[in-house]
């Protein structure tokens, strides 16, 4: 089997990539790449896919370390060209799945699930009272999810965006919310929060420390993420679980975060950091120092059901990102559904990916067609 041809498209309102890739044989996969400016168009830059056109798509880790040499001297990239790797190299394991007739779990290692936990990030809205937030708390609660997540986002009060801190008045609110959404849930319900890497590490660690007693799941990025050392600081001054690694690409980006233990928990986004096995070498170097895996995930259904594959095929795992809940688009793009249910995904037996992209429904939605559709 060879590889003939890989195509993209970019979505609206939410910018969701997809690719194609095609081979002579007729089987065609589909992944998703976190989106981010021009990620569909380096899919099918010429640089990249003329490392693929013409292998065997089944040699998938073999097409991923050869999109990266296409793309960089060294072999080694981040950003946005990682992000088009990573949706491409998901193709490839739908079209080895679909070739021998499996799951994709089943080729990364079997099971040690079948439901998949997905936990809601939720938006609160407009009113930011403890009240609003927990009332939102119990609404999410209500339709299934074990797990919810909410935002410790600055206030508009803020004094200075760019030194960090925040002043007491505000550490007070976050502590409030936060406080009033941990009570109004089931004690079995669990709680994350995400600091948006805003803080100074001084300040922080206020909020963390009078998080202790609430038994929050984690709090994510307390600071900025790219220094480790003061992220290991963070991490070791407080008894409140800390979260991060989205912004990291590739088993090379997590090795110092978990190698120094800087973080308890970490969240690869597999639809950036360089796809599903890529996804499942992280997790396994996070699970030789017992750390759980809670992957980042913004994607559409494609990418999310993707990563349900490596979520089930590691020991580790804890809960997997999901942000659109009552996204229509998100629910329709796919033709199984409702995929979520009661806080899970169930992962299933069918060959390869698993699911069936409507093309329909992504064609109305198509913002930019780089060959997807022909
Ligand atoms: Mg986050």
């Amino acid at each position: 089997m060879k590889i003939v041809e890989i195509s993209s498209v970019l979505l609206q309102p939410m910018p969701w990539v997809l690719v194609k890739v095609k081979t002579d044989d007729g089987i065609v996969g589909i992944g998703e790449a976190y989106h981010g400016a021009g990620v569909h168009q380096i899919a099918v830059d010429e640089r990249l896919t003329k490392t693929l056109i013409g292998k065997n798509p089944l040699d998938v880790d073999r097409c991923f370390r050869d999109m990266m040499k296409g793309m960089s001297a060294s072999g080694y990239y981040q950003g946005a060209v990682m992000s088009a790797i990573s949706g491409i190299e998901m193709a490839l394991w739908d079209i080895a799945g679909q070739a021998v007739g499996v799951p994709i779990w089943q080729l990364l290692g079997g099971r040690f699930r079948d439901k998949v936990r997905v936990y809601n990030d939720c938006h609160a809205g407009k009113d930011e009272t403890p009240a609003a937030y927990a009332a939102k708390a119990k609404e999410v609660e209500a339709r299934g999810f074990t797990a919810i997540k909410f935002d410790i986002d600055p206030l508009p009060s803020r004094r200075d965006a760019y030194n960090r801190c925040i002043s007491n008045d505000d550490i007070a609110h976050y502590v409030a919310v936060v406080t009033a959404v941990r009570e109004a849930l089931d004690s079995n319900t669990d709680l994350a929060i995400d600091a948006h890497w805003a803080y100074a590490p001084v300040d922080i660690l206020k909020v963390a420390h009078a998080f202790e007693d609430l038994g929050l799941l984690w709090l994510e990025d307390p600071i900025p993420a790219e220094n480790v050392e003061a992220m290991a600081m963070v991490k070791n001054s407080t008894k409140t679980p800390i979260c991060t690694g989205e912004n990291f690409y590739t088993r090379f980006g997590f090795r110092e975060l978990i190698q120094s233990q800087a973080a308890d928990i970490v969240s690869p986004d597999m639809a950036k950091a360089g796809g599903l096995l890529e996804g499942r070498r992280i997790a396994d170097f996070a699970d030789m120092y017992y750390m759980p895996l809670a992957p980042h995930n913004i994607c559409g259904p494609i990418g999310t059901f993707a990563m349900t594959h490596v979520c089930a095929a590691v020991p580790n795992f804890l809960a997997l990102e999901f942000h659109h809940l009552d996204n229509a688009l998100w629910s329709d793009l796919v033709k199984e559904g409702p995929l979520i249910v009661d806080g899970h995904i169930a992962t299933g037996e069918k060959p390869g990916l698993g699911v069936t992209l409507d093309e329909g429904v992504a064609k109305a939605a198509a913002k930019e067609d780089l060959g997807f559709f022909s």
